[in-house]
Order: C-alpha cells, then structure tokens, then sequence
C-alpha cells in the first residue's frame, strides 16, 4: 500500500480570544509539535515588544506600508484592533491551500469572520476564554510586555471580543494550560481527519479493495 496521503484540503485553523487569555501561547505550542503546520505571520503597525522577532511573530510595517499592501490587495483579511492595524497576507495562505497543507491564524474576531465567510469550508474556528477577567488582567500584568495603558484597554476591549465567541465552532476556558493545549490539539486532529479534507482516500479505498489476500 502507498503512504501517500495526498491530495488533501488544508484546515485553515483560526484561534481568537481576548488579548491575554493565552492563544499566543497555545499557538506557539501547537506548532512547536505539528511540524506540517503552518502560522499566518500577521502584519501589523503596533510596535515590536521585548521579545518578539520581525518576521517569526510578526511583520512589522509603518502604517504607510499597511495602506500599500491594502491597496494592492494583498491581505486575506485585516482588522482594527486595540488602535493598530493588524492583516493576513494572502499569498502563503493561498500557496499553502494550494498544496493541502493546514495554516494557524492567531487573530482577532473580525478576522476570524473574515476568513470564515471568504473560505467557508477551510476555517475552523476556535475561541478561547479566561478564566475571569481578574485573571486576564493579572495574566496581561505578569507578561509585563505592555504599558499600564495598553493593558487597560485591552482589558476594556475585552468584553466586547467575548461577546462574539458565539459564532465560533469550538469554545474553551483557558483554565490549565496543559488541558487547554490538549483540547485545541484534538480538535485541531478532529477537524485533520474530516472525511471531505482527506480526498485522497477514495484512491486509497479502491487500492485496499484490490489487494489480493
Ligand atoms: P494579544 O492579543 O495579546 O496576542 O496581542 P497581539 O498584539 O498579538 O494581537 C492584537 C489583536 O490583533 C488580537 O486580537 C489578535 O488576534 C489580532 N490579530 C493578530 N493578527 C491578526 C490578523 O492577521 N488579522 C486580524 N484581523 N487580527 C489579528
Ligand atoms: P494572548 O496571546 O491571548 O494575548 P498569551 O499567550 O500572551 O495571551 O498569554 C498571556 C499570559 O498568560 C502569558 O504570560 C502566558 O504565559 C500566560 N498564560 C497563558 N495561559 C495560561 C494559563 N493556562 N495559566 C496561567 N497563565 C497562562
Ligand atoms: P498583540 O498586539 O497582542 O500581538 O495582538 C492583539 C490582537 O490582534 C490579538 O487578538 C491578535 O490575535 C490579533 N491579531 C494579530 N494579528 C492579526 C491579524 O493579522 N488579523 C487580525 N484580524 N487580528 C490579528
């Protein structure tokens, strides 16, 4: 029998939740152990934060050059988000569907419904909340990589990014981190195994029938 598990349609995975709930960290995980996995480098106009590094989390570019790549098109989607501009671009997404692998979106909700109306078949969609907001403001304090003032506003903004997990498939408490990367790996394996991505198996099927035994 062949290994050949191709050709398949990518799962364009999409984790959302409140700035501080931990999707950066569950994402980071989630692609530290699926190495055919691949992250959407968002662009964004806010500045860089200690720790971070252009072009493995993001893209960063001037507002200048965020109204360039508009014009020309070339985010699958963008949104508005605490005060800067955050965008999808499209070209690895569409290469990466092109050749049925599967890509982790870490985006807002407008975003998320973006990408969802744009690849409705593709996009799962997974939102994460915390555990109470007291918790999400002591999560934002501790990892220390905004100001005072940044931190209260994404803490108002909170709120009103919780009020759209409704339209999400999947919705969890980030509560225990290691019980909170085991359910987005397995719904992220649960959506792998969904019969119309694995196109390769009627090819596969028909083989398994041939066999001689
Ligand atoms: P975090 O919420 O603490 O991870 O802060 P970030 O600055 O990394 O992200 C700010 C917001 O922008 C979050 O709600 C992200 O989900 C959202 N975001 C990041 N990348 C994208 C993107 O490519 N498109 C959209 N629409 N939103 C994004
Ligand atoms: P987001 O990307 O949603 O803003 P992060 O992944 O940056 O969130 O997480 C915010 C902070 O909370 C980080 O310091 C992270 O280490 C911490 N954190 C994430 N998940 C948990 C958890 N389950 N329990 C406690 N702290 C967490
Ligand atoms: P942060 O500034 O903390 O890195 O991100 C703030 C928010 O922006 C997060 O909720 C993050 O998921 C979201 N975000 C990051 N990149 C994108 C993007 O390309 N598109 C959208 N819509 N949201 C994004």
């Amino acid at each position: 029998m062949s290994n050949d598990r191709t050709p398949r349609r990518g799962v364009l995975l999409i984790v959302a939740s409140p700035s501080g709930a931990g999707k950066t960290s569950l994402c980071r995980r989630l692609m530290a152990d699926h190495a055919g996995l691949e992250l959407s480098i968002s662009m964004t106009t806010r500045g860089i934060r200690p720790g971070e590094v252009a072009d493995r989390d993001y893209h960063f570019v001037d507002d200048a050059e965020f109204q360039r790549l508009i014009d020309a098109d070339a985010f699958l989607e963008w949104a508005d988000v605490h005060g800067a501009r955050y965008g999808s671009p499209r070209a690895p997404i569409d290469r990466a569907l092109a050749e049925g692998r599967d890509v982790l979106f870490d985006i807002d909700w407008q975003g998320a419904r973006d990408v969802a109306r744009k690849c409705p078949e593709d996009a799962v969609r997974v939102f994460i909340l915390p555990p109470s907001l007291e918790e999400l403001r002591r999560r934002l304090v501790t990892r220390s990589q905004d100001a005072q003032a940044v931190i209260e506003r994404r803490i108002a903004n909170a709120k009103g990014e919780i009020e759209h997990c409704g339209e999400f498939d999947y919705v969890f408490v980030n509560d225990d981190f290691d019980r909170s990367y085991a359910e987005l790996a397995h719904i992220y394996h649960a959506e792998r195994s969904r019969r119309f991505r694995n196109t390769w198996v009627e090819a596969y099927k028909a083989a398994l029938l041939n066999e001689a035994v």
